[in-house]
């Protein structure tokens, strides 16, 4: 199977004539005026983020683009994106790229944290869950998805602000992606599901999203066939094994059953649904055919499932990369078409690294998986057992990250078990620090760029006094915390490390003047970045990032 049919199923029952049809090698615009600070608006902003897409990734396969990321590269091109902050989730990461802040202040400190105050039995908390709806918990499928945790102001958000004419759909793989890109006042915000797109409880779907959701159930319920490797591809096609159940990547071809989900979300299809649907939405609504600039969010997740999945480095990574291309080139070509003054923004929600299996062979032999010992319910047990304290006495999402102590224990207990616990986490090979929510609390966020930063400054930046735990584990550098592999998950990111930061920041426009910035700036400077080039007002008090001047010259596109 060709890559280039992926999504033609989809443009087919969506009437899109342009997605999945071609190659967009040749659909570059025609040379257009150039764009000075005298420029009006652009009609339409489509800010993208590719879940896991790190700046390696961008480095490794920016020479092999040929079609929309070739034209991005092309762009305002910041090689050296930061998503400065420490715990490198998906939610937290979605979180800043269109509010300006950091998780502190987004309050999206992990995808998963943790209120040991509340009544049900699950204390966990997704972050985009609404834990107060009874018979809901965290685990996956039994929550209901919400915004609440959020705690700042979108981009959109404050354009419908500005404007209430200003339209506002967010379209993503994963609804953690749509709904902290999307923020509270979207027209439209949906994400992929079993069963084609969804969105929150009691929401009806648009006609045309009800469209495109019954084509992409079509899609997912159709078996596939292998795809051919592309030739680009050859160097990566190694055999790696990975556990010890005979298991091995790097030679998946994307072929898989019907209906099955999962794999449909790990390859480059689940991302040809988004961007079909986003192309469908706007037609519908006309975005960028109004008074006001309307905002187009679009959440492509398939790459971090590949990553998980296969690791970064392997044919099947190698794949997708070129099909995210040529799909983005699809997608712009779409827009093209329209005449519509458009604006491009990029960026990832974290970086990412590969199986420390593949790392071993290829250079780096200190890549290693987490420690079994270094089981934080293990080690919880055992100190409320040593020092006599109620179970359970630790709470935590995995072998790093926040720890939270049980709230049942005296002043005195608490003391005892910090000590205990943290001496023991400290006391492993594989752990860096171990630092407390009160030595955070008392620590400023850092003004310093992003790439100079300490442990400290990194934490701190992923530090909410309301959600935060009691004390955080650090593992050492490239160390994945995953302690057994299986297919499906074998590799990770979240760590305070720069391959899980730092990440590329694209802008393109028609008529822009492409340069190349590789200083060190922060996903948190897209918010007023676009907010300048589009004329909405935004509070610098209420955001940590800062306005990136797009305009090659001594001109500026920040007002
Ligand atoms: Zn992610």
């Amino acid at each position: 199977m060709k890559l280039k049919n992926l999504t033609t199923v989809l443009a087919g029952a969506l009437s899109l004539t342009t997605i999945g049809t071609g190659f967009a090698q040749d659909s570059a615009p025609a040379p257009a005026a150039k764009v000075t600070a005298a420029t009006p608006a652009p009609k339409l902003v489509v800010v993208i983020a590719v879940d896991q897409f790190s700046a390696d990734l961008f480095a490794e396969y920016r020479s092999h683009f040929t079609g929309g990321l070739a034209r991005l590269a092309q762009g305002v091109v910041f090689p050296s994106g930061y998503q400065a902050h420490g715990a490198t989730e998906t939610c937290p990461g979605h979180s800043t790229i269109l509010t300006g802040n950091h998780p502190a202040h987004t309050g999206i400190i992990a995808n998963n944290f943790f209120d040991l105050s509340i009544a049900r039995e699950d204390k966990r908390l997704y972050c985009a869950e609404d834990e107060t709806l009874p018979d809901t918990s965290s685990k996956s499928g039994k929550y209901v998805a919400s915004v609440n945790h959020l705690m700042v102001a979108t981009l959109g958000d404050w354009m419908k602000a500005a404007s209430p004419k200003a339209q506002v759909v967010s379209v993503a793989g994963k609804d953690r992606a749509a709904i902290m890109m999307g923020g509270r006042k979207a027209d439209e915000l949906m994400w992929l599901f079993p069963g084609g797109l969804t969105s929150y409880r009691g929401t009806t779907l648009s006609p045309t999203a009800q469209q495109a959701s019954t084509a992409i159930a079509a899609a997912i319920a159709a078996p596939r066939p292998a795809l051919a490797l592309p030739a680009d591809c050859a160097s990566h096609d190694i055999a790696i094994p990975v556990g010890d159940k005979g298991a091995t990547v790097g030679t998946w071809r994307f072929q898989r059953d019907g209906g099955d989900f999962r794999r449909f979300m790990a390859s480059p299809e689940a991302d040809g649904a988004v961007l079909a649907t986003g192309a469908a939405l706007r037609a519908a609504r006309k975005m960028g055919e109004g008074d006001a600039t309307d905002l187009l969010i679009l959440g492509l997740s398939a790459t971090d499932y590949i990553g998980h999945g296969t690791g970064t480095a392997g044919s099947e990574m190698c794949t997708q990369m070129l099909a995210l291309d040529r799909e983005l080139g699809d997608f712009f070509a779409r827009l093209d078409a329209t005449g519509i003054d458009y604006m491009v923004a990029l960026t990832a929600d974290h970086g990412g690294h590969d199986i420390p299996e593949r790392n071993r062979q290829n250079a780096l032999p200190m890549a290693e998986r987490v420690d079994k010992a270094l089981d934080p319910d293990a080690i919880g047990k055992a100190v409320a057992e040593k020092l006599g304290l109620p179970q359970p006495l630790l709470y935590s999402d995995g072998p790093f990250g926040d720890m939270y102590l049980s709230k049942t224990l005296t002043a005195a207990q608490r003391k005892a078990a910090m000590a205990e616990l943290t001496a023991r986490f400290r006391a492993q090979r594989q752990v860096e620090a171990v630092v407390t929510g009160e030595e955070l609390a008392a620590y400023p966020i850092s003004r310093r760029s992003p790439d100079t930063w300490t442990l400290m400054d990194k934490l701190r930046a992923s530090y909410n006094a309301q959600r935060s735990g009691d004390f955080i584990v650090v593992l050492k550098p490239r160390v994945t915390p995953i302690p057994e592999s299986g297919m499906g998950y074998v590799a990770t990111h979240g760590s305070v490390w720069d391959y899980d930061r730092r990440v590329p920041i694209l802008f393109w426009r028609k008529g822009l003047t492409g340069f190349e910035q590789p200083n060190a700036v922060m996903t948190v400077d897209i918010l007023p970045t676009l907010a300048s080039v589009i004329g909405v007002p935004v509070d610098a008090g209420k955001i940590d990032g800062r306005c990136l001047d797009l305009l090659s010259g001594p001109e500026s596109s920040c007002r």
